[in-house]
C-alpha cells in the first residue's frame, strides 16, 4: 500500500532559528526551503501527488511554474537520489462548483509529458452528493452527467495517451454516489483499458460508506485492476481497503491538522495531543486586528508572550513545573481569546510531554517547539512529524497483517 503526499508548496526554512526568531539573510526560498521529503532521513511517504489546480491557481509564482517547466517534477522537488514516485491529478475539488472541468485532456496530458510523472490520474468531475438509496430513475441529472463527464474523459485521456506514446502510467477516475454507480464507472473504465483506477469524491464520505462502496466495486474489479483512494485517510481500515484493491491512497489530513483542527494537532501512534498556542503579537492577523481595535493592550499582549515563551523553553529544561507553565499560558490566552479555556486539554500535553518521546528528525531537532502553535516555521514542522506518525501507523497496521498470514502459516505448518 502506497501512501503519496499531496504537494501544497508547504515548505520549512532550515535557517530559521526558534529562539530568535530570526532566519539567514541570504535565504532564498525555492533553494533553501525544505520539502517533508528533506526533513527526514527515512522518507514518510512513497510519492509525492501534484494537482494540476495548485501549480495553476496561485499557489505557485510565476517564476516557479517556469521553472517547474522547465527542470521537470523530479529536479523541482530534489527528488533525484530519491526512490520516491510522483503522481499527477486535476484537483477536481477545486472546480467542483463549474460546470464542466476547467482544463482539456490534451492540457491534462502535456502536463504530465513536460514535467515527467510516473503517474497521471485522467480529468474528472466530483459528484457532490452520496446516496445508496438512489435509483437509476431518480437519480439527480446533475450527478449522472458528471458521471459521464469523467467517463467519457477518461477514455479520451487513454486515447491521447496511447497516441503520443506517454511514457506516464495512466488512472482512470470513477465517480460515484452509491455503491453501484461507483461499481458502474469501475466496470467502464476496465472496458475502455484501464487496470488503474482512482477512486475519486470519497473524501466526505464516513468510513462504513466507502468500504460497502469499496465492497461493491470488488465485485466488478478485474484481478489486476488496482484502486487508487483520492484524499482518503483511514489508517485503521488500511487493510480492508488494501483486500478490495487499494494499492495506493494520498491525503494532506495529517499536516493539515496540525494547524486547522481545534486540538488534534499532534499527532502520536495511539492518539492526539492539542498543540499550545502561543500567537506572536507583531505577526498574528487576528491579533494585530484585536490591537488596532483596541481590545487588546499591545504591551500586555508583548509581555504575556515572551514570558510564555520563558515558561515553555524552561519546562522543556526540566526546570519548570506543569503549572508554574500553565500560569502564563492561561493568563495570555484570556488576553485574546474568550472562548472556552484550554487548561485541561494544555495541562495533558505538558504533563505526557509527546515530543519527548517521539523519533522523528523533526521533534529530536526542534524540542517542545514543534508543539508550539505559533507560526508557519513550526505548525508545518508540526504537521511533517504527523506525516511521520502516520507512516509509522500505516506500517502498524499492514504489519499486523503480515504476522496474521505468518501466524496463519505457522500453525499449517504444525498441523502437517
Ligand atoms: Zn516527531
Amino acid at each position: 500500500m502506497k501512501f503519496f503526499f499531496p504537494d501544497s508548496q508547504d515548505q520549512v526554512d532550515p535557517s530559521f532559528n526558534f529562539e530568535t526568531e530570526q532566519r539567514s539573510a541570504l535565504r532564498l526560498r525555492h533553494r533553501d526551503d525544505h520539502y517533508a521529503h528533506e526533513e527526514f532521513k527515512t522518507t514518510p511517504y512513497d510519492g509525492i501527488l501534484l494537482s494540476m489546480a495548485m501549480v495553476e491557481s496561485g499557489r505557485y509564482t510565476l517564476p516557479q511554474k517556469h521553472r517547474l517547466h522547465r527542470v521537470g517534477i523530479r529536479q523541482f522537488f530534489r527528488l533525484e537520489d530519491k526512490r520516491l514516485e510522483t503522481m499527477g491529478d486535476c484537483g477536481a475539488f477545486s472546480y467542483v462548483r463549474e460546470d464542466y472541468p476547467p482544463y482539456s485532456v490534451s492540457q491534462v496530458v502535456n502536463f504530465y509529458d513536460d514535467l515527467g510523472f510516473d503517474y497521471g490520474i485522467s480529468v474528472d468531475h466530483v459528484i457532490l452528493g452520496f446516496d445508496p438509496k438512489i435509483d437509476d430513475q431518480s437519480v439527480p441529472k446533475e450527478w449522472k452527467m458528471r458521471q459521464e463527464i469523467t467517463l467519457e474523459l477518461a477514455s479520451e485521456f487513454l486515447e491521447e495517451h496511447r497516441r503520443r506514446g506517454s511514457r506516464f502510467v495512466p488512472l482512470g477516475v470513477a465517480q460515484g454516489w452509491s455503491p453501484g454507480s461507483y461499481a458502474y464507472s469501475v466496470e467502464q473504465l476496465q472496458k475502455a483499458g484501464f487496470s488503474y483506477i482512482a477512486m475519486g469524491g470519497m473524501v466526505p464520505l464516513k468510513t462504513h460508506e466507502i468500504l460497502s462502496c469499496l465492497e461493491r466495486v470488488n465485485q466488478s474489479r478485474h484481478q489486476n485492476t488496482r484502486l487508487h483512494l483520492l484524499g482518503v485517510t483511514r489508517c485503521e481500515q488500511v487493510r480492508e481497503f488494501a483486500k478490495f484493491g487499494a494499492a495506493s491512497f494520498d491525503s494532506t489530513s495529517p499536516l493539515r491538522q496540525a494547524f486547522k483542527d481545534l486540538k488534534d494537532n499532534y499527532w502520536t501512534l495511539d492518539r492526539t495531543y492539542s498543540a499550545i498556542r502561543v500567537p506572536q503579537v507583531q505577526a498574528n492577523p487576528s491579533m494585530l486586528k484585536m490591537i488596532l481595535a483596541g481590545k487588546i493592550n499591545q504591551a500586555e499582549a508583548r509581555r504575556l508572550e515572551q514570558e510564555c515563551l520563558k515558561a515553555l523553553l524552561l519546562f522543556d529544561a526540566a526546570r519548570a513545573s506543569v503549572d508554574n507553565t500553565l500560569a502564563p499560558l492561561l493568563e495570555y490566552e484570556k488576553l485574546y481569546d474568550e472562548g472556552p479555556s484550554r487548561e485541561e486539554i494544555y495541562r495533558e500535553t505538558l504533563h505526557d510531554s509527546p515530543w519527548k518521546s517521539c523519533t522523528c528528525d523533526i521533534c529530536r531537532k526542534i524540542g517542545i517547539h514543534v508543539i508550539l502553535f505559533r507560526g508557519a516555521e513550526r505548525n508545518r514542522r508540526r504537521g511533517f512529524h504527523n506525516v511521520f506518525v502516520f507512516h509509522q501507523r500505516l506500517h502498524r497496521e499492514l504489519r499486523q497483517e503480515q504476522e496474521a498470514v505468518e501466524t496463519l502459516a505457522v500453525g499449517r505448518e504444525g498441523v502437517r
